[in-house]
């Protein structure tokens, strides 16, 4: 069982000063995500700062039973919440880090420690599969390998564990001590160091240097000297590797053969093969890792071959799929321990179905961890509808659900029962460890559609958002563009990711689009910047709020709401500045106020558009803008007597022209990854990979010619591959004859000839492609700006350009 520790031993660990009314408190859960509370009466919950304060969550937190709360604005210590504990310190994640070294420095036993550039997560995985028949291991969930990850992942040791996999990820310098003081790793592993997070450090050296901070106090560090210049670290503290030098582990070669890799390795005189079933470069790395630190360990040779020959691939990532009858679908049958069913099913919360189901296998757990009584209060917390268990332990501890549930005592006898199961337009998890076969569960229930794929990693959305929040003052409101299905993106999936995470408003352009966000539950403000008279009625049936840019769409509105006596309606006000193209002139300003000065309508909102915020060229018009805009503001602040919320900035105008950030931005492209001011395009992650795959592959000759009009002709012996996207999937025609190139493989092929309707044709020849590759129409590379380029258009109209009938699919690392 875990460590609890009474609210009066916090107190004394934390050293701060504090308001306790009720010491007797058992603290088991540390909380950070007002969103994801376990049990709130044993819960300790940080106000952390960041994007936003977190203290503004505490009142709510208390209604939910939340007692304990580590805070650093002493006014938040409110006494009329009748027995709860303040705890007032100057930092809240220093107090966190504190008191998670504190629990630490209470164990024994080995804590691996990792870190490095690229690799962490699966090393660590990898450990975890290989380790776990001498072990009972604690590891950190996913990728908690932050400055609050760090800490919640320590948190989880406890006396039946006999070893724990800790990772460690940083952006910048002095970040590593605070990390290295909550996992004071035994035994340091460095994958390796490579470009990530280079902007954070002056130098390669910096960071290096800073990364091993992680391993000041282990006894043993495993590393590469191909990373780390030999004398870095003391020889005696060292297990070293390397692919191109003498070394303690050194790889004399690695030979590909179908599918396998063969390594060909040397340690303490002896030559050794490892065969693996992997063969990409960065899988392999990581395997030379893990057989370095399996030697360091003392397992024999024909142990780590074993091992390694049947290592398995993880997906690293949570996927969102279309399901069968409307329903959507996460498959994550790769594993079940309780903090990754806790992750999955936080994941599953944030989509748009009001009816959710988990299917759950037998959770892996260490001795006497209350894992059943953990999940089944999860579920009911977080409303989850329905259950169904798999497995003859879940099955044994069928009592302690409350929601509709059914269980099975494996995964054969659910399969045989699943045409008597309604599945209807809900959300559906399934998250089962390796050996219940879940596969076999997420094939019944996925939607088998086109091949073409859209995939969005919703983490690089939350990633983007937070960029730009963090160039913003901390009380600027983010209004998110989900117009034009949120740039291409799925305006429904992303709107429900912005909910989650809170933004302020959501922008669309036509009524329509904001009837399918609330009709999917949505209920974040929003605002309708086309609202066409035909659809008043549902814009005011649904909530919307209109943008209002005229005399004569304001006096119709108006008309209507006064006609139904509706009070206070929501508007917004668009001026215009300089964009020329919708907006009340200055002239107007009278007509405004007749219309909007009785009961009927409430200005919410008063706003402009930039017309070239992202180019330097036109910073002086720019500049007018702003100035007109203040200017038109004044008056109409002088004529209403009161302050409207201001706001003219997109995603351009917020990193060029901080101080026009008024009360309010409208974020739109930055979201989706497209950063257009050329300078931080680093700073955000990739949000849409589009791919497909490759249908047939010929072996054409020298004067052969491809596709319609014969304009694809061939001047040697090639190889041409047919993939499955073409110009009514978005795939411009302009593409064709050698103008745009796909990856497969990693490697380029050109396309050849024109594009068709719903395929198209590559040159392979020489690429060993063979049909069924993946292809990636748009990702790393190329990007989205450079097809943008190819076309001569800008990312916008690429994105906004990929069909409907191109599968969405939305994932979660
Ligand atoms: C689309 C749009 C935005 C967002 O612009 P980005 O360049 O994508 O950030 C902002 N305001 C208005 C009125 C828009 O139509």
């Amino acid at each position: 069982m875990q460590h609890t520790y009474l609210a009066s031993q916090i107190k004394v660990i934390l050293d701060c000063e504090s308001i306790i009314q009720q010491p007797d408190y058992q603290i088991y859960w540390l909380l950070t995500d007002s969103r994801k509370i376990i049990y709130a009466e044993q819960s300790l919950f940080f106000a952390l700062a960041g994007k936003q304060d977190s203290h503004q969550y505490i009142k709510d937190l208390y209604q939910k039973g939340v007692r304990n709360f580590v805070i650093s604005d002493a006014k938040y210590a409110d006494q009329s919440y009748l027995s709860a504990n303040f705890y007032i310190v100057d930092n809240t994640l220093k107090a966190l880090q504190k008191l998670v070294a504190y629990h630490r420095s209470h164990f024994n036993y080995p804590v691996i420690g990792i870190t490095g550039s690229n690799g962490k997560t699966i090393v660590k995985d990898w450990l975890y599969q290989i380790l776990s028949p001498e072990f009972t291991i604690v590891r950190s969930p996913k990728s908690y390998n932050s400055q609050i990850g760090v800490p919640l992942s320590v948190w989880q040791m406890n006396h039946t564990y006999q070893l724990a996999l800790i990772e460690a990820g940083i952006s910048t310098i002095n970040e590593m001590d605070a990390l290295e003081d909550v996992i004071k790793p035994n035994i340091g592993i460095l994958t390796n160091i490579k470009s990530a997070h280079d902007e954070g450090f002056q130098s390669r050296e910096e960071k290096l240097h800073e990364k091993l901070k992680l391993f000041k106090n282990s006894e043993k560090i495993i590393y590469s000297t191909d990373y780390v210049p030999i004398g870095t670290i003391e020889a005696s503290r060292s297990f070293t590797w390397s692919k191109s030098d003498v070394a303690d582990l050194q790889i004399l070669s690695i030979k590909n053969i179908d599918h396998h890799s063969l390594l060909t390795c040397y340690y303490k005189h002896q030559e050794f093969q490892i065969d693996c079933h992997f063969t990409d470069e960065a899988s392999i790395e990581n395997i030379i890792i893990l057989v370095a630190t399996l030697l360091s360990m003392n397992y024999s040779l024909a142990n780590i071959q074993e091992r390694i020959a049947q290592l398995q691939s993880i997906p690293m990532r949570l996927e969102m799929k279309q399901g069968i009858n409307r329903s959507t679908l996460i498959n994550d049958s790769y594993s079940a321990d309780i903090s990754s069913v806790l992750i999955a099913i936080d994941f599953l919360n944030q989509q748009k179905q009001d009816l959710k189901t988990l299917i759950v296998s037998d959770i892996v757990h260490a001795e006497k961890e209350p894992v059943y009584e953990i999940l089944a209060n999860y579920l009911e917390e977080h409303k989850i509808n329905r259950v169904i268990g798999i497995g003859n332990e879940i099955k044994s501890k069928s009592s302690l659900f409350k929601m509709q549930k059914s269980f099975y005592a494996n995964t054969e006898e659910f399969i045989a029962d699943f045409k008597n199961i309604e599945f209807n337009n809900e959300g559906i998890l399934i998250k089962g460890a390796r050996k219940f076969g879940f596969e076999r569960i997420a094939k019944l229930l996925e939607e088998k559609v086109h091949e073409t794929v859209l995939e969005i990693n919703l983490n690089a959305i939350v990633h983007n958002l937070n960029f730009y929040r963090s160039k913003l003052r901390p009380a600027t409101k983010v209004m998110a563009m989900v117009k034009a299905f949120a740039y291409g993106s799925g305006s429904v999936e992303i709107a429900s990711i912005l909910q989650y995470n809170k933004v302020d408003y959501l922008a669309v352009a036509y009524a329509d689009e904001g009837v399918s966000l609330r009709k999917a539950g949505i209920n974040l403000p929003i605002m309708v910047m086309s609202p066409e008279p035909a659809a008043f009625d549902k814009i005011i049936e649904y909530n919307l709020e209109p943008e209002l840019y005229n005399q004569r769409i304001l006096a119709s509105f108006y008309e209507l709401i006064k006609s139904k006596n509706l009070h206070h309606y929501p508007i917004h006000i668009k001026l215009e500045t300089g964009m020329n193209r919708l907006g009340f002139d200055d002239v107007d300003l009278e007509t405004l106020f007749k219309y909007t000065s009785d009961e009927s309508l409430k200005i919410v909102s008063v706003f402009s558009h930039l017309a070239a915020s992202e180019n330097e060229m036109h910073d002086d018009y720019t500049q007018e803008q702003l100035n007109r805009f203040d200017r038109l503001y004044a008056k109409l602040r002088l004529k209403f007597q009161k302050d409207f919320i201001r706001h003219i900035s997109n995603t351009a105008g917020i990193l060029r022209f901080p101080e026009a950030q008024y009360e309010m931005v409208r974020l739109g492209i930055g979201l989706y990854g497209i950063e257009n001011v050329g300078h931080f395009q680093n700073e955000l992650q990739m949000v849409g990979e589009l791919k497909t795959t490759v249908t047939q592959i010929k072996k054409l000759k020298a004067n052969d010619t491809v596709g319609y009009g014969r304009r694809g002709v061939i001047n040697k012996d090639s190889e041409i591959a047919t993939i499955k996207i073409g110009y009514a999937d978005g795939y411009y025609r302009s593409f064709g004859y050698g103008n745009a190139y796909v990856s497969i493989k990693g490697q380029r092929a050109p396309v050849i000839g024109s594009v068709c309707m719903d395929m198209c044709m590559v040159d392979v020849t020489g690429l060993g492609v063979v049909e069924g590759d993946e292809v990636i129409i748009f990702g790393e590379d190329p990007s989205i700006n450079d097809l943008a380029k190819i076309a001569n258009t800008i990312p916008y109209e690429i994105l906004t350009s990929i069909s409907q009938r191109v599968q969405r699919i939305y994932y979660y690392e």
